[in-house]
């Protein structure tokens, strides 16, 4: 059973129309994809029409997802001025016309238009091939900074994505500007009342700054938290295994994805994965909307509950 849990669309920061994760979801050989783009939902009606539309027996599941901006408490021993940090929820099967959710993810849309035209602008200022309405164009997509890094490397400011990110779009660098993300004890509040489940998504990767409060995913667990994402590609052997405990001990379930995000990130789909049981054990959990199509995980899931 392969099980995918965490991909980006041109909903928002990935290169794939949603149709087309669909179509790679069943080449790459998955039983369940999950659309999680960046504070939006606006890619699930076509990733659910492309799922209808595959031959019978349809061999995949769609999870319909977000992946929520966030705040958490940074860990004690960390040097964050205010000692908060950015970290993403995923957020599945919740009911996506709740009044909370869409008033809310919709301010983080702005902030999100904001934050990037501030850093675009920043570096036009200082003399860099960047124009802040160049990044605007599409008004389909949410915007991320791989936009800008992806305009970096077309001017040839920067050699890679990897390199647009560990340089001018890090976060020690002079452009970058921090977004208001939600705290994210009221973000899993929220989904939770709307009938959906989180997930902490990579909350070891320090390649991307400074760790959350390992303590708070605990405290959140008991506020309604289902899991942690353990098996990511940020994630040496030892922060899966320390996931690993943590999620025993609180009572979490534990997930692996691939975080795809198409040609902005080298990471192909089913990269890493879910097992059966914890999937099951989130499905389970949800009823703001059900897993579409009827792949042979989803029927387990909602049945036995068990899987291999
Ligand atoms: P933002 O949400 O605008 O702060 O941008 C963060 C996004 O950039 C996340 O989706 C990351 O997956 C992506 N990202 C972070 N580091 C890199 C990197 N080194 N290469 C490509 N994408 C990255
Ligand atoms: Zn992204
Ligand atoms: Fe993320
Ligand atoms: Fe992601």
């Amino acid at each position: 059973m392969r099980i995918d849990l965490h991909a980006h669309t041109t909903a928002s920061d990935g290169t794939t129309e949603p149709r087309a994760l669909v179509a790679e979801a069943v080449t790459a050989g998955l039983d369940v994809v999950a659309i999680t783009d960046h504070d939006t939902t606006a890619g699930w009606a076509a990733a659910t029409e492309a799922e209808a539309a595959l031959a019978a027996p349809r061999p995949l599941s769609l999870v319909r997802g977000m992946e929520w901006s966030c705040v958490a408490r940074a860990e004690p021993a960390g040097t964050e001025k205010d000692g908060r940090v950015s970290v993403h929820l995923l957020c599945y099967l919740f009911d996506p016309d709740d009044p909370a959710i869409l008033a809310e993810t919709a301010r983080l849309r702005g902030e999100r238009g904001r934050r990037l035209r501030v850093m675009a602008e920043r570096m036009a200022a200082d003399g860099l091939p960047v124009d802040a309405d160049e990044l605007f164009s599409d008004t389909e997509q949410v915007p991320g900074r791989p936009h800008l890094a992806r305009v970096l490397v077309d001017h040839g400011v920067a050699e890679s994505m990897q390199a647009a990110f560990a340089g001018p779009l890090s976060k020690d660098s002079p452009y970058y500007e921090r977004k208001r993300d939600t705290p994210v004890e009221d973000a899993v509040r929220a989904v939770t009342a709307a009938g959906g489940v989180t997930v902490i998504a990579h909350p070891r990767a320090r390649s991307r700054g400074a760790l959350m409060d390992m303590a708070q995913i605990v405290e959140l667990a008991e506020s309604g938290l289902a899991g942690v994402e353990a098996d990511h590609l940020d994630h040496d052997a030892d922060d899966r295994a320390y996931l690993r405990d943590l999620a025993t001990g609180a009572g979490l379930v534990v997930t692996g994805s691939s975080d795809f995000h198409g040609g902005n990130k080298t990471v192909r789909l089913g990269a890493e994965l879910t097992a059966p049981d914890q999937y099951a054990a989130l499905v389970e959990r949800a009823f703001g909307v059900d897993v579409v199509g009827g792949g042979s995980a989803a029927a387990q899931a909602t049945t036995s509950g068990e899987g291999a």
